[in-house]
């Protein structure tokens, strides 16, 4: 007898040393387990803002409580964000009416440069943070104008432009997906952040027939102004189309009245400067109902803000 439980006995002892060293290993796997996950998380958060074009309406966006982002309680900031439209004359309009001003552009290597990662990022994560109250966008419509010289995109070749480009012209367009891109997820993250959102583009440009722009607009209702600055006392017209997240943006709506003549904006001016450069400048005029109009909107807006429900933030996608 004695000598079976002996046999028994070591016959089990390795099963035992086993179950012991595969204890002790636990911790080491556990750990191991962690360091993979937490590789797959930052892959898909890093892929999710190099690719996508932002959140769709109702989409939760577990990754920014993953980035350590946190929204802010109470009131919406009232600070308004320029991307790509820094002008003075209108962060002094947005002064007289209380409100801060702050500008982000794509100059290349610059502190504000919007295509610089960590610069995109840190835009989200003001706009996620709840740090602007309106954000303005005036996406750079070099390649998306049917008046480029030489043309990149028409509307049979719009998201990547003719097949026949040379090596510049194809990373002129590149780059001007990628601003595109980058600007719809501001757009997207802003819209659907409850802040109010401003795009401005000549209304000729390709960039409002891009599906992905059109379905931006769509899901976040987007309202629709026209205006022609000859009637803001520019000399020529520059048919403009702004979209908004607000319906009081039918304000700035203004249309040649037709009793004028316009200067065409082709060419160089004497001192050698593209005349349309000068058009992206704004009047006095222009820049307080422009102000006036955001303010006016933030004032029904904010009710908005204050509804969107905050757990949607904390629901895996
Ligand atoms: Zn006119």
């Amino acid at each position: 007898m004695s000598t079976l439980n002996k046999t028994s006995f070591a016959s089990t002892l390795p099963l035992l040393l086993n179950i012991v060293q595969q204890f002790l290993l636990l911790p080491i796997w556990l750990l191991l387990a962690v360091l993979v996950w937490l590789e797959v998380l930052a892959l898909t958060i890093f892929f999710y803002l190099k690719n996508s074009f932002g959140p769709r309406p109702g989409e939760a966006l577990c990754f920014a409580s993953c980035l350590g982002w946190n929204r802010r309680s109470g009131a919406i900031s009232k600070v308004m964000l320029g991307v790509f439209s820094g002008c003075s004359q209108l962060c002094a309009s947005f002064e007289k009416l209380g409100w801060k001003t702050v500008s982000f552009d794509n100059d290349l290597n610059k502190a504000d440069d919007s295509l610089s990662d960590d610069c995109f990022f840190d835009l989200l994560r003001g706009i996620y943070e709840l740090c602007f109250g309106a954000v303005r966008l005036r996406i750079p419509c070099r390649t998306w104008s049917i008046a480029s010289n030489p043309l990149l995109r028409n509307h049979k070749h719009l998201v990547d432009g003719f097949p026949d480009l040379s090596r510049s012209e194809r990373s002129l367009v590149s780059e001007g997906n990628e601003l595109l891109r980058r600007s719809l997820f501001i757009i997207r993250l802003a819209a659907w952040n409850g802040i109010m959102v401003i795009l401005e583009n000549p209304n000729g440009s390709l960039l409002w027939a891009h599906p992905e722009v059109l379905c931006c607009l769509q899901d976040y209702n987007f309202a629709k102004a026209y205006v022609e600055y000859c009637m803001y006392g520019r000399p020529y017209k520059k048919p403009t189309a702004i979209a908004a997240t607000f319906p009081q943006i039918k304000h700035v709506e203004c249309l040649c009245s037709g009793d004028h003549l316009h200067v065409t904006l082709k060419g160089k001016s004497a001192l050698g400067d593209w005349l349309t450069a000068g058009s992206a400048s704004y009047t006095l005029e222009i820049c307080d109902i422009w102000s006036s109009c955001v303010v006016r909107g933030f004032s029904c807006h904010t009710d908005v803000a204050a509804t969107l429900p905050l757990f949607l933030t904390m629901i895996p996608v």
